[in-house]
């Protein structure tokens, strides 16, 4: 099983036995070897087959020996940034290459383009409004530490109520692209390991993440961004909310937070490329407080 030989090295066909080899391994390195969340990502109604991860992508290299070197292209067009990565993957020993895939990120991807608005102060005009506590009395602050006034506003005060913080255009694109050519990188990468080795049998890359990017056009601010097409099914909208919410709680956090680092106000606005990290994210910090709670319960008398 060590040395696998790139097709390209084979005479002919690979033979069945070649075939159901290669695919008990990449399942033997996924049930022994990989783990859920850090490796692969599952999404309840996406069907049955995993996400494979970038780490979990990593793992299938060193598996089957495979290098990835990349080739990015950078377009720019304005402020925004789209990058195009194709990765080859070699395979070290014979230095043949095994196979490669195609990835693309980009600045217009609403994620990027779009930041969550923050509403105004009517009193000083900065974007520092934040709820206040209940325990200080509740209504809205105009928060001092984000550059606000400190004045303060009713629950119930439309001037602050009627404001919307749904998405405005992201003024900051720079601050993206580092982010963008990694992403890019991160897609072809799992494309190309998907492509090469027979992994897509049993893992999936993250197609309607990639459907988004291509579809979404240059979005004028007026217009709403596209929004992710399966957020229509008003089940899975439940779900993954539901789903969102009472992970967090297991782990203590508000899922306000991803949603607001994934530029949303649902958890089923998400890609299912966010959606999957953000799972994995916060099963890992339940996992950790787990972890603590145990030391804990164990260091006690
Ligand atoms: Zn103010």
């Amino acid at each position: 099983m060590s040395d696998i030989v790139p097709y390209e090295q084979r005479i002919g066909a690979l033979t069945v036995h070649d075939v159901r080899a290669q695919v008990n391994l990449i399942q033997q390195v996924m049930h022994e070897v990989m783990q859920k969340d850090q490796h692969y990502g599952v999404i309840p109604g996406t069907g049955n087959k995993p996400s494979l991860l970038k780490a979990g992508a990593e793992k299938l290299c060193l598996t089957f020996r495979l290098d990835p070197q990349y080739e990015v292209e950078q377009e720019r067009d304005g402020s925004h940034l789209t990058v195009t990565s194709k990765c080859t993957l070699w395979h070290i020993p014979s230095g043949q290459r095994f196979g490669s895939g195609m990835g693309s990120c980009s600045t217009h991807e609403s994620k990027y383009a779009y930041r969550q608005g923050s509403r105004k102060c009517p009193n000083c005009g900065s974007e520092a409004i934040i709820k206040g506590r209940d325990e200080y009395g509740g209504g809205w602050i105009c928060f001092a530490k984000k550059g606000g006034c400190g004045a303060k506003f009713l629950e119930k005060d439309e001037a602050i109520t009627s404001q919307s913080t749904s998405r405005v255009p992201n003024e900051d694109l720079a601050d993206q692209y580092n982010t963008v050519l990694k992403m890019a990188n991160k897609r072809s990468l799992v494309a190309a390991v998907l492509n090469a080795t027979a992994a897509s049998d049993i893992f999936t890359q993250d197609i309607e993440d990639m459907v988004e990017v291509q579809a979404e056009p240059q979005v004028t601010p007026k217009e709403k961004p596209a929004k992710n097409p399966e957020a229509a099914d008003p089940l899975r909208t439940i779900s993954r909310d539901a789903e969102l919410e009472t992970l967090c709680k297991q782990a203590g956090i508000s899922p306000k937070f991803y949603l607001n680092r994934a530029k949303v106000d649902t958890a089923s606005a998400m890609s299912d490329e966010d959606y999957t990290e953000c799972l994995a994210a916060v099963r890992r910090k339940i996992k950790t407080k787990q972890e603590i709670a145990q030391e804990l319960a164990q260091g006690a008398p």
